[in-house]
């Protein structure tokens, strides 16, 4: 069964919006034992002694809801909420949680068969009781739509065609008014998807603007490092190495002074044009750093890769032929610092092997840093190189230092 929420929406949002639906109804997986736990020990107690013939198949029913809500929650302990999943994870993720909730609802439903009543009062109660299962199966819509239809189908259909069935007096109108009360959930719960997906689409589209620089369009520091949070986490896991470029313009401050701060302004708008030009993977991602300093993660890039994408930049934006006559280079250029680390050990985790080398994050940023600050010092215009923890990073840091101290 396709996961309904991601339908008919386009391929950007959909995969944002079904981290959020499912992620929501992961987080909410407790909700699915209490409500089968309390609806199943009202529905014996009710027909406990109403039917006193199949008290061992009550009991063989009762254990079977119970057991499979528990399967269900279990299952749901390794679905990891702040991980980025892909769509067909996510459609895996989905899938399993509707399969179980159809499962669920089918035992239901065949109980609707197993211990139909005789007497109005208890067909009454059993009718309450399948309605209180469905509303309690509503998170099923963030799944899917379609999923939650047929939640209402094998709960309510057993019933409906045992009374349309018997000859009985006053079954056919019983079966007439449960009709009605899955026509009226099927109408609110459509209701209740649309809204959910309203929601849900407002909650991305504001994200989508926290997360973006207004000037450059490209991401901000913020989305940045989240990102690269995200990102070093999967590289560990996959022991990939992530590579990341710092890129600074050049004499930038002498070109607000000669153009005005407004051509400067679309200099740097053409700049993260270019960056995003020269990044194609899914995963690379362009960010403004800060001022004119811009960033891109490279995430499973070898220092290699990533110092020759960091050239192909650097010539592109140079190719720009911008004008900067107080630049030596008479256009505008930038200064790139490249780095790449290989995450060796996660420090949340389990201790390290002593012999393993211990890799942290800010590592990455400052050599890159670094390096960024080794491509300025021998003249601009030019990409430099540092892996993590390299002996030149402490070079370098002397040299920042001696600077400081220097311009204090
Ligand atoms: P260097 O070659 O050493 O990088 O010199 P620089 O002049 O580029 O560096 P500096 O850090 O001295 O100056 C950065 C300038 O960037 C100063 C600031 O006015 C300008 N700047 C920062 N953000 C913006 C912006 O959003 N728009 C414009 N037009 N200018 C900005
Ligand atoms: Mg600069
Ligand atoms: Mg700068």
């Amino acid at each position: 069964m396709e996961p309904g929420l991601v339908e008919k929406e386009d391929n950007n949002v959909a995969p944002s919006l079904m981290q959020g639906q499912i992620a929501y109804l992961y987080k909410n997986k407790a909700f699915g034992i209490w409500n089968n736990f309390v609806l199943a020990s009202i529905f014996l107690a009710v027909f406990w002694n109403h039917l006193p013939s199949q008290k061992m198949s009550l009991l063989i029913w009762y254990g079977l809801i119970l057991t499979l809500s528990i399967v269900r929650f279990l299952m749901g302990k390794n679905f990891k909420i702040n991980r980025q999943y892909t769509q067909d994870e996510l459609s895996y993720w989905a899938n399993r949680h509707v399969f179980f909730t159809t499962l669920l609802s089918t035992i239901w439903g065949i109980a609707g068969i197993m211990f139909f009543p005789q007497d109005l009062i208890h067909q009454v109660l059993l009718a309450f009781i399948l309605s209180s299962v469905l509303l309690a199966a509503i998170p099923t819509l963030a799944a899917s739509r379609l999923a939650f239809y047929f939640q209402i189908i094998v709960i309510l259909l057993p019933t409906i065609s045992l009374l349309l069935l018997s000859e009985e007096e006053g079954h056919g109108l019983m079966a007439f008014a449960i009709i009605i009360l899955g026509i009226t959930l099927i109408l609110i719960s459509t209701y209740i998807y649309h809204l959910l997906f309203e929601l849900q689409t407002t909650h991305i589209a504001l994200q989508a603007l926290a997360d973006t620089d207004q000037l450059t369009d490209i991401a901000n520091r913020r989305h940045f490092d989240r990102k690269f949070k995200v990102e070093w986490r999967r590289a560990m896991r996959d022991q990939n190495p992530i590579s990341m470029m710092m890129i600074d313009v050049d004499y930038f401050k002498k070109y607000n002074d000669s153009y005005g701060h407004q051509e400067g302004d679309k200099c740097l708008q053409a700049i993260a044009k270019a960056m995003g030009s020269i990044t194609n993977r899914p995963a690379d991602l362009s960010a403004r750093y800060g001022g004119e300093e811009f960033a891109i993660l490279l995430p499973a890039t070898s220092q290699e890769n990533a110092a020759m994408l960091a050239e192909r930049l650097r010539k592109k934006i140079e190719n720009l032929n911008i004008q900067h006559e107080r630049s030596s280079f008479g256009v505008v250029t930038v200064s790139i610092g490249v780095s790449c680390c290989e995450p060796a050990w996660d420090f949340t985790g389990k201790t390290p092997d002593e012999d393993q080398k211990v890799v942290f994050p800010a590592m990455l940023l400052t050599a890159a840093d670094n390096a960024l600050y080794v491509s300025k010092e021998q003249g601009r215009n030019q990409v430099s190189e540092q892996g993590c923890g390299d002996q030149k990073l402490s070079e370098a840091l002397q040299k920042n230092a001696n600077a400081d101290l220097t311009a204090a």
